[in-house]
């Protein structure tokens, strides 16, 4: 089953077969997939003429909006590359990623545009398209997007760009000419659409590269997965970022391959999902378990909107059994967990959508992977059956190496197709994969290895606590001690010594976290991973 069409090629198949339906939502205002169509075309003729053609890579640094949508294809209709980014990235953080990835052009939400375009003069970021998101709001509406930016300091210390350095131009000027001419030549499946970022949890982001064909197979493997999709009647909630892989397969390439009306919201808030919910109720809401927990806390009667969500699906970190049971027990609907990582796609390991799901696994490979658990020091060695060992992947949405990153590809993608995880796993008899840990985050204290999962999971089974994350923190004497970061239940306090003794009832002694501290909040990225690096910083620069 390897992918015969592009991207755009799916979207043209779409448009063919759902022109008026509503493609995109945005606070009301609806955007049907011949307007779409419309918008992909001008664009790129605009971006055609401003010198973009095929292998260029084109920078996209936008909140999730029309569009946003829009730019995407443009850039891949004409064979370019689209780098997406977090708009709420430091000038720094941007700046880093540019120099990585080079590009010429970027697509820059109007409130990120100030650091973009003072970026050094010897970056090749030539020519700069700034988006107001605000254009695409229904008219005469206003909506307070709240969105953290902490810029400024560190957008005046990177202000070395001369004002001549780029041009700048507006997506309305963008798309006020005329559409692409047809016969122009269009991308095919093993051309490159995305560099995608990973969430760099464990060190800087890597650019992945991903071809068409990767994106595609994924995203139809992501609807083998959903067995009871309509084609044609469905309303996705795009609450997570495009930026990131999950968002953009799921909410993005899955909701256009099947016809959907896809909602967009610029960051996650629950009033606004409550609000669109009152117009274009979510039939199918890919997300994180923050978020289902966010909406459970909802009283009934504002829920009411939720009530038509048949398909909830998280990834991108493990899924609380008690999230499932409270969701579940909330909306009547299901709540599956799956399994990936942008270098697949990133869909690679799914709970079935159906009674033979199992909570507390990521359920099955998905149509077409391959899995092997193998001995992470030695990965041509596999593992006994139901032994943990490193998990190695292989399909057709595997990607084809970081961007200029030769030892890193080498070291993670083996020569004959075989992924490396970096994840522990292990798999049921049956075939069910249970994610351990990551290899990078296991601790090392005197010669014994610590896994922060196990311990994170005695300390949140203590009733006061809500969540827990476990690190290492390293000593002169290069053995790394058990620390260990805590936010209380609501209404409780924490004695850390009495939690300490807690988990000594439950925990060797080299298990038992030294040092406990309490927090407010565990620091947590956009898409609501734990970002254990500012753990660590927190944790070492506490002295209590
Ligand atoms: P970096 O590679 O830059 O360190 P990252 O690995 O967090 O960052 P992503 O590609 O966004 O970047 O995340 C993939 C990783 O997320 C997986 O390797 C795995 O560790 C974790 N993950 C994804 N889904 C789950 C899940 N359901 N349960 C537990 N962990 C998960
Ligand atoms: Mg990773």
């Amino acid at each position: 089953d390897e992918p015969t069409e592009s991207l755009i090629d799916m979207l043209d198949a779409s448009v063919k077969k759902y022109g008026r339906r509503t493609a995109l939502e945005f606070f009301g205002a609806e955007t049907s997939y011949d307007e779409l169509a419309e918008q992909v075309a001008r664009a790129a003729e605009g971006l055609r003429r401003l010198g973009v053609t095929k292998g260029d890579r084109v920078a996209i640094v936008l909140p999730n909006c029309p569009q946003h949508v829009a730019a995407f294809y443009a850039v891949l209709r004409l064979g370019a590359i689209v780098i997406e980014h977090n708009p709420l990235y430091t000038a720094r953080e941007l700046r880093h990623q540019f120099e990585d990835h080079g590009a010429t052009v970027a697509i820059v939400w109007d409130k990120t545009h100030d650091a973009v375009s003072a970026f050094p003069n010897d970056l090749p970021l030539k020519k700069i398209i700034s988006v107001d998101m605000t254009t695409a709001l229904p008219l005469g509406k206003r909506v307070a997007l709240r969105l953290p930016i902490k810029k400024a300091r560190e957008t005046r210390a990177s202000m070395t760009a001369t004002p001549a350095a780029r041009r700048v131009f507006t997506w309305e000027k963008l798309i006020d000419g005329p559409r692409i001419l047809r016969k122009r030549p269009r991308p095919s499946v093993d051309d490159v659409a995305v560099l995608q970022y990973t969430s760099g949890t464990t060190g800087t982001p890597k650019g992945a590269i991903l071809t068409h064909g990767n994106l595609r197979a994924n995203a139809a493997q992501g609807q083998a997965w959903v067995p009871g999709l309509k084609l044609g009647k469905e309303t996705f909630y795009g609450v997570l970022p495009l930026f990131h892989a999950y968002g953009l397969t799921l909410c993005l390439t899955v909701a256009m391959s099947i016809g959907a009306k896809l909602v967009l919201f610029p960051k996650f808030d629950v009033t606004m999902v409550l609000d669109a919910a009152k117009k274009s109720p979510p039939t199918f809401l890919p997300a994180v378990p923050p978020i289902y927990d966010a909406l459970t806390r909802v009283s009934k009667r504002r829920r009411a909107g939720l009530s038509h969500i048949r398909f909830a699906i998280s990834g991108a970190m493990s899924l609380p059994v008690a999230t499932v049971e409270r969701w579940e027990e909330a909306s009547g609907g299901l709540l599956v967990e799956g399994y990936g990582m942008t270098e697949t796609s990133p869909l690679a390991v799914g709970n079935p959508m159906g009674p033979s799901r199992r909570p507390g696994t990521v359920g099955v490979p998905f149509p077409s992977t391959e899995i092997r658990v193998v001995d992470p020091e030695n990965p041509e060695v596999d593992r006994h059956e139901g032994e943990a060992g490193e998990l190695l992947l292989r399909g057709p949405q595997v990607f084809q190496g970081y961007w200029n990153r030769p030892d890193e590809t080498a070291a993670t993608l083996l020569a004959d197709g075989w992924l490396r995880t970096g994840d522990i796993v292990t798999v049921s008899p049956d075939g069910y994969v249970s994610v351990i840990d990551r290899i990078k985050e296991l601790i090392i204290t005197g010669g014994f290895n610590v896994s922060p999962s196990e311990v994170e999971e005695v300390l949140t089974s203590h009733p006061d606590v809500d969540a827990a994350a476990v690190v290492g923190i390293r000593r002169a004497s290069g053995t790394e001690d058990v620390s260990a970061a805590v936010v209380a239940r609501e209404g409780a306090t924490l004695d850390t010594e009495a939690l300490r003794e807690f988990a000594r009832t439950k925990l060797t002694a080299y298990k038992v976290p030294k040092k406990i501290v309490v927090l407010d909040e565990l620091p947590r990225s956009l898409v609501g991973k734990v970002e254990r690096r500012k753990v660590r910083d927190i944790l070492v620069a506490r002295k209590d």
